[in-house]
């Protein structure tokens, strides 16, 4: 089954300040950069939206995101 829900960086407004990197503790991005790649996505937890709520350039949004919002404890304790 393919994965429904994982972050997509928009590069046009990201100002790479690794917040997103930092907080993630799922593996989903690539680590020691603060250009977010999201190599895991995999490890994405469904629903949660840890990283888009931290990032100060609203440059993160997700494939499965239909506006719902969903109360859900991703282990990164960033929500
Ligand atoms: S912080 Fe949450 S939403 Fe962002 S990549 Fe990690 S698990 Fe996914
Ligand atoms: S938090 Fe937002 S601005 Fe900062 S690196 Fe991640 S996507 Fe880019």
């Amino acid at each position: 089954m393919s994965k429904k829900w994982y972050p997509v960086i928009n590069y046009e407004n990201c100002i790479e300040c690794g917040a997103c990197v930092e907080k993630c503790k799922n593996g989903v991005y690539e680590q020691n950069t603060t250009k977010p790649n999201a190599i895991n996505p995999d490890g994405c937890i469904d629903g949660c939206r840890g990283c888009q709520n931290l990032c100060p350039a609203e440059a993160i949004d997700y494939v499965g995101d239909n506006g719902e919002q969903k109360t859900v404890n991703c282990g990164c304790s960033c929500n």
